[in-house]
């Protein structure tokens, strides 16, 4: 028993996109005209987000017949996308069509009544990194000197960025300050379990980046190098010297070098890379 969508949910689903293929990478327009004066062409298909029947790609038993049926369920694709999401589940999950259908039905809404010069049927959304040195500021532990960044992204495109995503190498030289953003463990998107190398953030459904919006997400922080009393000037700090030694040390900060991915729905993860010059304290021996 398949539970199929009515005549009027299936128009629906269409119309909510433009006519348009809601994968991303695709948007093939789904309707025509037929050769015959009066006809259409249809190469649309309203499929089912999950399953229509049991056995079937990404079916949910614990769906009602009527909730596999209903216009939640459903999303507008062309017929090669609608073979092609039910040939590999693995890749696409029912989270993923989710975020192809909220993002294809922004993309309708966004391009509703915009005439062809100002069209953004091409309209998406545009990631940039933000990483900005906060301070340098005593370790909570140790109380020596580290140099503090923050770390966020920027949506400088024209539509809302949904499942926006940012992962960096541990190679990096900046590590994750684990007391995040605040300084009480929160961060603007969730973080991934460590895939070996890589540290990631990726926000869900719920996360979202309005366009010329940030969003912070985290703090980064970076080790310093105690250079001693090497470079400090005598006559800025004339009793540098006590008998049990130096009264303050030079702490050294490498050059950064960042580089990470960032990506969205919709659009295809970049690597970006953003450089610090180094940068030098003199701190208050402990
Ligand atoms: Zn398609």
């Amino acid at each position: 028993m398949r539970d199929d969508f009515t005549a009027e949910i299936k128009r629906n689903l269409a119309a909510r996109v433009g006519h348009l293929c809601s994968n991303p990478e695709c948007r093939a327009l789904t309707s025509g005209p037929q050769d015959d004066p009066e006809g259409t062409v249809n190469l649309g298909v309203a499929a089912h987000i999950t399953g229509a029947s049991l056995g079937g790609p990404r079916f949910d038993a614990a769906l009602t017949p009527a909730m596999r049926s209903s216009i939640d369920n459903g999303i507008w694709l062309c017929q090669n996308c609608g073979k092609l999401i039910d040939s590999d589940m693995t890749r696409f999950t029912e989270s993923l069509l989710r975020a192809w259908k909220l993002t294809a039905e922004d993309h309708a809404r966004y391009s509703l009544g915009r005439t062809a010069g100002t069209s953004t049927l091409v309209g998406k959304p545009e990631l940039q990194l933000y990483l900005e040195i906060d301070k340098i500021g005593p370790d909570v532990y140790t109380q020596v000197p580290v140099r503090r960044f923050f770390l966020g992204l920027k949506n400088v495109g024209t539509v809302l960025a949904k499942f926006p995503g940012i992962r960096f190498n541990r190679s990096s030289g900046l590590g994750l300050d684990q007391f995040g953003i605040n300084g009480n463990y929160g961060t603007g998107l969730p973080q991934l379990p460590s895939q070996q190398e890589w540290i990631t953030f990726r926000g869900g459904n719920d996360h979202v980046i309005h366009a010329a919006e940030e969003l912070m997400v985290t703090k980064l922080w970076q080790p310093g190098e105690n250079r001693d009393v090497d470079g400090i000037n005598v006559k800025d700090y004339p009793n540098l010297h006590t008998r049990s030694g130096p009264t303050h040390h030079r702490w050294e900060f490498k050059p950064i070098n960042f580089r990470c991915d960032i990506s969205a729905e919709g659009i295809p993860t970049v690597t970006v890379e953003k450089e610090f010059p180094s940068e030098s304290v003199v701190w208050l021996r402990r």
